[in-house]
């Protein structure tokens, strides 16, 4: 039999599979060890096939040994990682890294141990040997031979753990086997309630015996002393941080239980869920999450990383308690260890986590929950080549079902819902009695500079804040800054400079003083005076959370004032922090970026100030708008979660933009309307497909070169469909490397056409040998 094999390496020029000749028993997913040029490698098989059509049959060589007695990795997640390695053209090492568990394959070592002596001898020294370093050591004749005792049951493989983590160890105490009762006697009173208490639990850890009898270690010694109890090293879970939130169980609402009908009943794979925020779709996973468990299967909860907050955590841990794994980008190596074998073992039935939770190896898998469905964490990402949504889908198409959920659904996923393809249920309102959604204003701030009002904040914001303020409520300082292209517009009356072309606003690269569309590549000068009003008042927009932050400080010296942006959320505990800071109103006024914009539930919010609604409506994206309408609504839905009604003041310099006015509105509906036909006039998703071709090099010339062979390659290999390329963009240089870039739009029905065309072209151009240049192409 043959196999072909991975072999993680860093080397991405030769990301290759390998094949061995294999004679022992050897399924797709276990690893096994090859002699690999001069030093010997773990691999992960994924083929296994009996006859050999490649070349050099003659230079095949055998494997080395077969590490696992059954796959580490599934067939189903193999097969994913495969279609990942086509579907967005990457390598073997990009697809599965994602899918291995977490540490290094390379590094999992096999001990050796004795399982019986042979008589008279002493093989002691033989145990834990490892393995890699064992094996280059030795010649054939030595390999058989432990091969042959292997097999006669003298020595046995043991694999530590996957990963070089080591499992937490803690100090456990119990009562001794067969102590003295005789000792029992002269206790004090401190040693006797230590006892008691040990010897009512059978085993407890040291920390929790010396805590919840508040003594030190000195009464735990004697008692050890004494030869009372033991003290003894026991592994343990590294707990992820929640806390102990007992729910009443929450009935649910009607529009709740046909949301919970109609996504069980369906026969399609895809559920959307449209619910407002507030309008109780947490609970709906909750109720489908527990009837899936209770007929054995397994669900996937994906959130944004900034969803995960410590209220989502809690609400799933208070109902399915320690059935659920966590997994976000903060665990430590050891932590996700402890959540990946929970899974692997099927200690857990639920993963709540980020993207990277739709890989985990539940082997029932029957149900996938995308939580804030439209958030662009999921999206296809420079260093992160998959679509989280689609790769979800491709997983459980053929066992189970997936809901995708959101206040506002992403345009195409509302576009499927509508024509048929996805299952469409709804919730309107909100689902606590009396919560009613924000009443909401926009602050013109051209009008603001003609009243000669400079500051970051419009007069009815800085009466609002200070009216809450006196009546001790809470409030929201909203200011989107992810995304932030530079874009250049005028103060006087919003204008901002957009490409003829494309309808987007193009972005300011400040080297060459022009103004780029970084969709078709169209440059322009920038203008001196507004080419709308003839305003001087035309320049770069740039506002920041510390700005906002002084500006509090100043205008309201008596609030109590936190900032929550990526610079001070930072730390690992921080979120947690910030999130009883505000729930315990140690806090007046929260400014924060779109960190703030989910999840967050807190009844003394009455008020949310979006300082700068314009700023993502200028991205250099056909999604700006859409972006746009999202923030606002998630962010708006921030104010009045309970009793307490809510109010919102929008801040722009284009209040008669259709989106603006929509997303004051909040309606979604109307938005998607207004939203599709946009699309179809300017051919954007879903009614094409959008590829793009970045190449980058050290090498300013070759990036041109590359891009222009490649193009010429494509007219070649790709002529059964129709191509829509766009010109050549060239990028700002950054750190050194140049990048040229082009787009290709095609009919959906034909992606999967261009897709295999761009596989042939990359093969036949050459382009993966060619050492000084990278080519990536984003989805
Ligand atoms: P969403 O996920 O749509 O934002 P949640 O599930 O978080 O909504 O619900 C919003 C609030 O309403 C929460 O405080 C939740 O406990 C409460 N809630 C949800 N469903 C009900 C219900 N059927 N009856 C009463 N309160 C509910
Ligand atoms: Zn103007
Ligand atoms: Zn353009």
């Amino acid at each position: 039999m043959f196999c072909d094999i991975f072999i993680e390496n860093n080397y991405k020029k030769i990301d290759i599979l390998y094949t061995y000749i294999v004679k022992e028993e050897v399924k797709p997913g276990m690893r096994v060890l090859v002699n690999f040029g001069t030093s010997y490698r773990v691999g992960l098989v994924l083929f296994v096939y009996k006859d050999y059509k490649g070349e050099h049959f003659d230079k095949l060589k055998e494997i080395s040994d077969v590490l696992d007695d059954e796959p580490i990795i599934s067939e189903d997640l193999i097969n994913l990682g495969l279609w990942m390695k086509d579907r967005y053209l990457i390598g073997y090492s990009k697809a599965f890294a994602p899918i291995l568990p977490p540490g290094n394959l390379q590094k999992i070592k096999k001990e050796i141990k004795i399982e019986k002596y042979p008589s008279g001898k002493d093989l002691e020294d033989l145990n834990s040997i490892d393995l890699g370093k064992f094996y280059e050591d030795m010649d054939t004749f030595e390999k058989n031979i432990v091969k042959k005792i292997r097999r006669k049951g003298y020595i046995s493989y043991v694999y530590t753990p996957l990963v070089t983590v080591k499992p937490k160890l803690v100090n456990f105490l119990k009562l001794k086997d067969n102590f003295d009762i005789r000792n029992l006697e002269k206790l004090s009173d401190k040693q006797r309630e230590t006892f008691d208490l040990i010897n009512d639990a059978k085993e407890i850890s040291r920390i929790e015996v010396m805590s919840k009898l508040g003594i030190s270690y000195s009464p735990i010694k004697s008692l050890i002393e004494k030869k009372l109890i033991v003290e003894f090293k026991k592994e343990v879970n590294r707990e992820v941080d929640h806390e102990e939130v007992v729910e009443n169980k929450i009935t649910l609402n009607e529009e709740q239980l046909n949301a919970v009908n109609s996504i069980l009943e369906t026969d399609k794979v895809v559920s959307l869920l449209h619910g407002l925020t507030g309008s109780g779709k947490t609970e709906v996973y909750l109720n489908i999450a527990s009837k899936v468990i209770e007929d054995g299967g397994d669900v996937i909860v994906l959130v944004p990383e900034i969803g995960l907050t410590p209220q989502m955590i809690d609400r799933f841990k208070s109902r399915f308690s320690d059935k659920v794994a966590v997994i976000h980008s903060k665990l430590s190596a050891g932590e996700r260890y402890d959540e990946y074998r929970k899974i692997l073992n099927g200690d857990v039935k639920i993963t709540i986590g980020v993207r990277s939770a739709v890989f985990v190896p539940f082997k029932n898998l029957k149900m996938i929950i995308v939580d804030e469905s439209h958030d662009s964490s999921y999206d296809f990402h420079d260093n992160l080549k998959y679509d989280t949504i689609e790769v979800a889908i491709k997983r459980i198409k053929d066992k189970g079902k997936i809901i995708l959920g959101s206040a506002t659904p992403s345009v195409e996923s509302y576009y499927y819902a509508e024509n048929g393809f996805y299952n469409l249920t709804k919730l309107k309102n909100r689902a606590k009695k009396g919560a009613y959604l924000p009443e909401t204003s926009i602050a013109d701030m051209r009008d603001e500079l003609i009243l000669g009002n400079v500051s970051i904040f419009s007069n009815e914001l800085k009466e609002r804040i200070s009216e809450k303020l006196s009546k001790n409520q809470q409030i929201i300082l909203f200011l989107n800054r992810r995304g932030f292209s530079n874009f250049i517009s005028c103060r006087s009356c919003g204008e901002v400079i957009k490409c003829d072309d494309c309808d987007i606003s193009m972005t300011y690269h400040k080297i060459n003083n022009r103004l780029i569309c970084h969709y078709c590549g169209k440059t322009k000068v920038i203008p001196k005076v507004c080419p709308s009003c003839g305003s001087k008042f035309i320049k770069e927009f740039g506002v920041g959370t510390q700005k906002v932050e002084e500006e509090v400080n100043k205008l309201f010296p008596q609030a109590r004032v936190v900032r929550m942006d990526r610079d001070t959320t930072s730390k690992k505990d921080s979120f947690r922090n910030f999130y009883d800071i505000i729930k315990n109103h140690e806090a007046d006024v929260i400014i924060g970026t779109q960190m703030i914009s989910k999840g967050f539930d807190f009844e003394n919010v009455t008020l949310v100030g979006i300082i700068a609604a314009d700023l993502s409506l200028y991205i250099s994206d056909y999604k700006a708008k859409e972006n746009t309408f999202q923030l606002i609504t998630q962010v708006s839905g921030r104010a009045g979660r309970a009793s307490k009604k809510g109010e919102v003041v929008i801040q722009t310099y284009n209040p008669d933009s259709d989106i603006i006015n929509y997303s004051a509105k909040g309606d979604y509906e109307d938005f998607y309307k207004y939203e599709i036909e946009e699309r179809k006039v300017f051919e954007y998703p879903p009614f094409y497909k959008l590829v793009e071709l970045e190449f980058s090099s050290y090498d300013e010339n070759l990036t041109y070169k590359w891009a222009e062979r490649f193009l010429k390659q494509m007219s070649e290999d790709i002529n059964n469909i129709n191509l829509k390329v766009t010109n050549f963009i060239k990028m700002p240089k950054i750190k050194k490397i140049n990048r040229t870039k082009f787009s290709v739009k095609v009919r959906p029905r034909d992606l999967k056409l261009l897709i295999e065309g761009l596989n042939r072209v990359i093969i036949n151009c050459k382009i993966r040998e060619d050492k000084n240049i990278d080519l990536d192409i984003e989805f």
